[in-house]
């Protein structure tokens, strides 16, 4: 197959496909902020995941909830996404399509997650004694492996996602803790999906460790620290429910989906779908020059994004716009920034410019002024006032003789 024809279908024109496609990072960023279309290079490598997920760059349009999805894979630091919308409009699918993007770190090679930095962290009693075992005679305890993307399903309980006493090791009648979700999530992708109707105990899991990096499970005599450092997608509709606002507060970049309204899109998009799951690995076939490229223009802004500077102009810009929101969060600011250096950093620059902000700003800040919290201020400043009013009235009336005056008021 020829690396032009990367389209699933015949009978599309070049302007058809330039409207509703991107090839690489490179024309996402172009893309998002405008700018002209540079052709991708296609380097003609090729491989097929044994898993086939809808190819990444087959989905049309949505172009901001790819560009937070390519953002969260570039800086962690941002704080994840939450995607918002209706059924249908492809947030699941653009979860579950990063699989092919995602970039490679250091992996346990052990079935309880032991790393080499649990030594330094906590000595050879950190890892199980097989590791210890292994780690004594300089064996490797991890190996470079792709970042994964996590489920949590909706029916997980809390011992599945936290972890628990650990049934195999206790029929040989040794007390040992089985790894949770939260913990195989560790340095991965945690996708939550109908994050709104979570059971309350879940998300307080969660959000407990996405705010340390790490909890501790106790069962009985045996306890065990996990670390959970995980990037946090989130999807959810609106119609089935509002999303506590702690929780919404935890994500970085918000997205709202809406479904596609051009009506070639839409059907493009059909075509794809169709040609797609009449045959999975024909289409992802199709995409994996361009699927292996962007993964790669993923890892190079990775690479870039620790040289990747915000000047103070900049970040001045970005904490009026925050002021004038009356945004409280301070995550607002972490979020915006980062966002910025990951969006200089996907464009292959080490400055955040004005323009890297404003391309990130909506994702970034929407949802988080709240009416309820204003006007919640703006009551207590009037509640204020009248506690002073009356603490006046009180003062005055004790210099006017044969008013209002008692015990209390004297020893003012
Ligand atoms: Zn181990």
């Amino acid at each position: 197959m020829n690396s032009e024809n990367n389209l699933p279908l015949s009978g599309e024109t070049e302007q058809d496909s330039s409207r509703s496609q991107v090839r690489s990072l490179r024309e996402l960023i172009d893309r998002v902020s405008g700018r002209e279309f540079r052709s991708a290079q296609t380097d003609g490598e090729s491989g097929i995941a044994d898993l086939t997920p809808f190819p990444f760059l087959a989905l049309v349009g949505q172009m901001e909830m790819k560009l937070a999805l390519a953002l969260a894979l570039i800086n962690p630091v941002i704080g994840g996404v939450l995607l918002i919308g209706p059924r249908g409009t492809g947030k699941t699918t653009a979860v579950r399509s990063l699989i092919d993007l995602l970039p490679q770190i250091p992996r346990s090679l052990c079935y309880y997650g032991c790393m080499p930095e649990d030594v330094e962290g906590g000595g050879i009693d950190a890892i199980c004694p097989d590791c210890a075992r292994k780690f004594g005679q300089g064996e490797p305890l991890a190996t470079l492996d792709k970042v994964r993307l996590v489920e949590l399903p909706l029916n997980a309980r809390l011992e599945d996602v936290i972890g628990g006493l650990d049934e195999r090791a206790a029929l040989h009648e040794r007390l040992r803790l089985k790894r949770g979700l939260l913990s195989q999530a560790d340095k991965n992708l945690l996708y939550v999906d109908e994050v709104n109707l979570l059971a309350d105990e879940i998300v307080d899991a969660i959000l407990d460790a996405a705010a340390q990096g790490s909890y501790t499970v106790r069962r009985g005599p045996i306890s065990s620290t996990y670390r959970s450092r995980f990037v946090l997608i989130g999807s959810m509709n609106p119609e089935e429910g509002r999303l506590r606002p702690q929780i919404l507060d935890r994500f970085g970049l918000r997205v709202v989906a809406r479904g596609l309204s051009d009506r070639d899109e839409r059907l493009e998009a059909y075509k794809r779908v169709q040609a797609y799951l009449s045959n999975p690995r024909s289409t992802v076939k199709q995409y994996s020059a361009e699927t292996n490229q962007m993964a790669q223009e993923i890892q190079s802004a990775r690479d870039l994004l620790p040289q990747v500077d915000l000047p103070n102009e900049v970040a001045q810009m970005g904490l009026e716009l925050i002021e004038q929101l009356k945004i409280d969060s301070l995550r607002a600011e972490i979020t915006l920034f980062e966002a910025g250096r990951a969006h200089a950093a996907a464009d292959g620059r080490e400055k955040v410019t004005y323009e890297d902000l404003r391309q990130v700003a909506p994702m970034a800040l929407r949802l988080r002024s709240s009416a309820f919290m204003v006007e919640y201020l703006n009551q207590q400043a009037v509640e204020d006032e009248k506690i002073y009013a009356i603490l006046d009235n009180k003062l005055r009336a004790q210099s006017t003789p044969g008013e209002f005056v008692d015990d209390s008021a004297k020893s003012l």
